[in-house]
C-alpha cells in the first residue's frame, strides 16, 4: 500500500462555486482509474455540526450509515463515489475547539498556553490525517469550506500550509476554485477577482498548484496565459470549469480540461489507466434521452431553498434515468395549502411526495396533501415527517379520530397516533440526541416495498425523535393501513403502506441519503414508475 496523497480544494472570490462537485468529480475521475478515494469537508462555522441548523441556513442536513448529521456536500460525494462516508469525513470548527478543550480540560496541555498555533492546527492536522492513517485511500480531497480570505478559515488555511510542507509537494497539493466573472457591458472575462483571491491565499503561505475557473464563457489560451503569469502557476494548470447542464457532467468536462491528469502528475502517480466511466455514461444516456415525462409534487415547508431538500432531488433524478422518464419537480409549499384550494395546487400531479420537516408550521396542508393522493389514488411517497402525517391523516379520516396528532405538534392530543418512545423523553439537548443513522428494518413480504427491495432485510438512514404509537397498530390494520416494516430489534414501526392504493408507502427513514448514480434506490425508482403508471 502506498503513503496517502492529500489533495486540498480552497475557494476564491464567492461561495456557491460548487468545489463540492469539483472535489466530487475528481475524485470519480480517479476513482475510475482504480485509485481508492475519499472526500472529507471541512467547516470553519462553530456549531458542533448542521444537525441544529435551520435548512434556510445551509441546506439539508446530511445523515451517514454512523449517524452524523453533516454538510448537505457528503451527499454529493457518495451519491458520485458510491461509497459510504463517516462523521471523519465532515469536521467542523466547533468540533475543533470541542476536543482541544475538552483535552485542556483533562490536562493534556498541563503547563501549556493553549493556542490557535499549534493546538487548533495541530487537531485540524490531525483530523485531515485521520482517513489517510485507515490505510483504505489512495487519495484523500478535503474540501475547506468557506472562502479564502475569511477569518474563519485562516486556521484551516494555515494547517493547509503546514501539511504541505510536512508532507512533500508530491504528496500534497492545493486546487483553488475561483469565478472568472464576464462583464456583459465589456463583453470581457475578467481575470482580476482571481488574481486577488490568489493573492490573499499566497499571503498564507499557500500556493496554488492548480486553478479551476468557473466560467459562464469559454475561457481563451490568452486568459490562461494571463491567469498563469499572475498566479503562479502554470498554463496546463488552469482548468476551466464551464457552467454544465447537469452536476453529473462535470466529471466528464473535467476530464477534457485534463484536472485528473494534472494531479496525477504532481502527486507522481500514474496516468497510465484511463478512467473508466461506462455505468455513469449509462446513466447520462438514459438521464438525457428520456421517453416519457411525468410530474410530481414535492410538498414542504422550505421549498424556497431548494437546497433543504438535496438528497430528493437528487434521488428523483438518478430514479428518473432508471424508468427512462423525465420527472419534473412542481414545488409546493405546505402552508399555501387549505381545504379549498388542495385540488386546485395538486391537480394534474402523477405523484405526490410529502418531505421530512420539523415542527408544526405548515402540517396541516401536508396532511391536506396526503388526503388528496389516497382519496384520488395518486401514487404517494412520505418520508419521515411525511409519513407521519400520513398515520395522522388516516387516523383522522379513516378511523374517525378527529383528534389524532404527532406529539411534536399537540402534547395533549387524546389520540398521539406518533408520539415520543421512553428513551426520547428524558432527552434535554438538541444537538446529535435525535435517532440518529443506520437501522435495520424487516419487510413483509408481498408489499410494495418488497417489490421495490427485493429483500426482506434492509438498513436505512434515521433522523428524528417521533415515532408511530404502536397502541394503534390494532386500529389501523383491521381498516387498511398495513406496518410493512419493522424494526426486528425495537418493534418500532418503519414503513406504513396502503395495500388498497395503487402505490401509498410512508417511511420513518431517509431513502434519499442511499441513493446513487450506481445504485438508485428502489423506493424513488418505484415510486416514480408509479407516476409514470399513473400518467398513462
Ligand atoms: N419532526 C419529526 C420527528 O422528529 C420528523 C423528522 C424528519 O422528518 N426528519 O420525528
Amino acid at each position: 500500500m502506498n503513503k496517502t496523497k492529500y489533495v486540498f480544494v480552497t475557494g476564491g472570490v464567492t461561495s456557491s462555486l460548487g468545489k463540492g462537485i469539483i472535489a466530487a468529480s475528481l475524485a470519480k475521475l480517479l476513482q475510475a482509474r482504480g485509485f481508492s478515494v475519499t472526500i472529507q469537508k471541512l467547516d470553519p462555522y462553530i456549531n458542533i455540526d448542521p444537525g441544529t441548523l435551520n435548512p434556510y441556513e445551509h441546506g439539508e442536513c446530511y445523515v451517514t450509515d454512523d449517524g452524523a448529521e453533516t454538510d448537505l456536500d457528503l451527499g454529493h460525494y457518495e451519491r458520485f463515489l458510491n461509497i459510504p462516508t463517516s462523521q471523519a469525513n465532515n469536521v467542523t470548527t466547533g468540533r475543533i475547539y470541542q476536543s482541544v478543550i475538552d483535552k485542556e480540560r483533562k490536562g493534556e496541555f498541563l503547563g501549556k498556553t493553549v493556542q490557535v498555533i499549534p493546538h487548533i492546527t495541530d487537531e485540524i492536522k490531525h483530523r485531515v490525517q485521520i482517513l489517510g492513517n485507515t490505510g483504505d485511500f489512495d487519495i484523500v480531497i478535503t474540501e475547506i469550506g468557506g472562502t479564502v480570505g475569511d477569518i474563519e478559515s485562516l486556521p484551516y488555511v494555515e494547517s493547509v500550509r503546514q501539511l504541505l510542507w510536512e508532507l512533500g509537494e508530491e504528496n500534497a497539493i492545493v486546487i483553488h476554485l475561483t469565478l472568472i466573472p464576464y462583464l456583459a457591458a465589456a463583453g470581457e472575462l475578467k481575470t482580476k477577482p482571481t488574481q486577488h483571491s490568489v493573492k490573499t491565499l499566497m499571503q498564507s503561505g499557500v500556493n496554488p498548484d492548480v486553478l479551476v475557473c468557473r466560467t459562464e464563457h469559454e475561457i481563451s489560451d490568452d486568459i490562461k496565459r494571463k491567469l498563469a503569469l499572475f498566479c503562479n502557476v502554470k498554463k496546463e494548470d488552469v482548468i476551466q470549469s464551464l457552467d454544465a447542464s447537469t452536476i453529473y457532467d462535470v466529471p466528464n468536462l473535467m476530464f477534457e480540461e485534463g484536472l485528473d491528469t494534472v494531479v496525477l502528475k504532481k502527486l507522481q502517480l500514474s496516468e497510465e489507466k484511463q478512467p473508466i466511466l461506462t455505468v455513469w455514461n449509462n446513466f447520462l444516456k438514459k438521464y438525457k434521452n428520456p421517453t416519457s415525462t411525468v410530474e410530481v409534487g414535492l410538498i414542504g415547508k422550505y421549498v424556497e431553498l431548494q437546497d433543504s431538500y438535496k438528497s430528493i432531488t437528487e434521488a428523483l433524478i438518478h430514479a428518473s434515468a432508471s424508468n427512462e422518464t423525465k420527472v419534473t419537480i412542481r414545488w409546493i409549499h405546505s402552508e399555501d395549502l387549505t381545504p379549498g384550494n388542495v385540488s386546485e395546487h395538486l391537480k394534474g400531479l402523477n405523484g405526490i411526495l410529502v418531505a421530512p420537516g420539523f415542527g408544526d408550521r405548515g402540517i396541516e396542508g401536508k396532511i391536506k396533501a396526503v388526503q388528496y393522493a389516497r382519496e384520488n389514488n395518486i401514487p404517494f411517497f412520505g418520508i419521515c415527517l411525511g409519513m407521519q402525517m400520513a398515520v395522522i391523516e388516516y387516523s383522522r379520516n379513516v378511523l374517525g379520530l378527529a383528534e389524532a396528532n404527532s406529539t411534536e405538534m399537540n402534547e395533549h392530543t387524546s389520540h398521539p397516533v406518533i408520539c415520543l418512545m421512553e428513551d426520547q423523553k428524558e432527552v434535554t439537548k438538541k444537538g446529535g440526541t435525535m435517532r440518529l443513522g443506520a437501522w435495520d428494518c424487516e419487510i413483509s413480504e408481498g408489499s410494495n416495498v418488497f417489490k421495490a427491495y427485493k429483500k426482506t432485510m434492509i438498513s436505512e438512514r434515521h433522523r428524528h425523535r417521533y415515532e408511530f404509537n404502536n397502541e394503534y397498530l390494532k386500529l389501523l390494520s383491521p381498516k387498511g393501513m398495513q406496518t410493512t416494516g419493522v424494526n426486528p430489534k425495537t418493534g418500532l414501526v418503519e414503513i406504513i403502506e396502503i395495500p388498497n392504493h395503487p402505490w401509498f408507502v410512508g417511511v420513518q427513514y431517509h431513502p434519499e441519503y442511499k441513493s446513487t448514480v450506481l445504485n438508485p434506490h428502489p423506493l424513488f425508482v418505484d415510486f416514480v414508475k408509479a407516476a409514470l403508471q399513473h400518467s398513462k
